[in-house]
């Protein structure tokens, strides 16, 4: 068989819990990939360990600080970008095949923006990029024949089953949460649960964003918006279902009543591997899921009631335009919130949904998501002020 190119791959989030386990995945493949860029937010320490392992052409920094401290200690013969502008820059200069964005929150909208207008697959962990700007990064990335690939779990096993399913209409998809850490708690401990217990997941390592919008949910609204976007389906035609063991990672049912299940470890190496080596399936160097481990799969409907933000999704979801851009602004301020103390984790619903209300449901465009942004993220830190 005629040996397939090396794909070159730039790493956005380098330093974080996707980031890393990119790399870990990468390393396994020496022959397949070669990482062209990384970029971090602050953590130079991580990223001149990785600048030496896979020597990129460039890093981006995005806090200038964190750039002048990494220039000044670190051996580094590539061109070092810093802020915001610089990654786009990065991403603009830097040819790539495949751009890994797990970016943390809605600044992972942009670099998706700029890597498909280079006409560059993205393989997509930031889900907050397709929640503000759903309606935006589809029809572009079909005009530019550029492929997104979810990353994420639920997302990666849905379309790891349409694609063996091509033709056959789909009657809906169902995405498995594990319940998170409070799935078990009474409504009214809620409020008193601190930012440690809502570190606490039950089946997944992530980082601290991600960790908290488990607990409240906020996580599968995110994941129902997303899949939306992402395979063109009616919210009517997208439900969540608790699975507390987080085996099966999504499901779809199609016309005929059959339902497809993807199975595997909960480990994001698992979908990173196939978001990298798509459209090529490739043998894993990871240990594989023995069944005969698993006692029982459990199945059961969320309880909408104790976690609000499920319900919210669906409402500003469907909403879309500016609502669901500041749907996902104020959750992020209210999670930043909650992790300094400065919020009760019962707040989080209420104060997003507040803001989200505030704004309509006009399609924006680029410079318009960004302005919806800022503008629904000044409002919920002014209703934190005065809570
Ligand atoms: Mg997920």
């Amino acid at each position: 068989m005629k040996r397939l190119r090396i794909k070159r791959v730039m790493v956005l989030g380098a330093s974080g819990s996707i980031g890393k386990n990119t790399l870990a995945v990468i390393r396994k493949f020496p022959h397949d990939f070669s990482v062209v860029a990384l970029s971090v937010s602050k953590s130079i320490d991580t990223l001149a360990l990785e600048v030496k392992r896979f020597r990129p052409k460039a890093v981006h920094i995005d806090r200038p600080d964190a750039a002048d401290e990494f220039e000044k200690r670190v051996r580094f013969h590539g061109t070092v970008y810093r802020g915001p502008e610089g990654l786009t820059a990065m991403i603009r200069d830097v040819g790539a095949d495949l751009v890994v964005n797990a970016l943390v929150g809605s600044a992972g909208f942009l670099p998706t923006v700029t890597a498909i207008e280079c006409g560059t697959d993205v393989a997509l962990a930031n889900k907050e990029t397709l929640v503000a700007g759903g309606d935006i990064i589809m029809p572009l990335a079909k005009e530019r024949g550029v492929s997104i690939i979810p990353i994420d779990s639920e997302h990666s096993a849905i379309f790891q089953i349409v694609r063996h399913f091509r033709d056959v209409p789909i009657h809906k998809l169902i995405l498995t949460a594990s319940g998170g850490p409070f799935r078990t708690l009474n409504r009214s401990a809620l409020a008193r649960v601190t930012p440690r217990d809502a570190l606490k997941h039950p089946t997944w390592n992530m980082g601290a964003k991600i960790s908290i919008d488990s607990a409240t949910m906020m996580n599968k609204g995110l994941e129902v918006i997303e899949a939306h976007h992402l395979f063109d389906i009616p919210y009517e035609k997208i439900e969540v279902v608790i699975h507390p063991q987080s085996v099966i990672h999504s499901l779809v049912e199609f016309v005929d009543g059959e339902i497809y299940a993807q199975m595997g470890p909960t480990d994001m190496r698992y979908p990173i591997q196939n978001a990298l080596t798509h459209p090529r399936v490739l043998p894993t160097p990871f240990d594989r899921l023995d069944l005969t481990t698993l006692s029982e799969l459990n199945f059961f409907p969320p309880d909408r009631k104790k976690f609000p933000m499920l319900a919210l999704a669906y409402r500003f979801g469907k909403k879309g335009g500016a609502a669901a851009v500041a749907f996902n602004a104020a959750n992020e301020v209210c999670v930043g919130a909650f992790l300094a103390g400065s919020i009760r984790f019962t707040d989080i619903p209420a104060v997003t949904a507040k803001i989200a209300a505030r704004f309509s449901a006009k399609k924006l465009t680029v410079d318009g998501i960004m302005h919806a942004d800022h503008k629904a993220r000044r409002m919920a830190d002014e209703e934190i002020g005065i809570l």
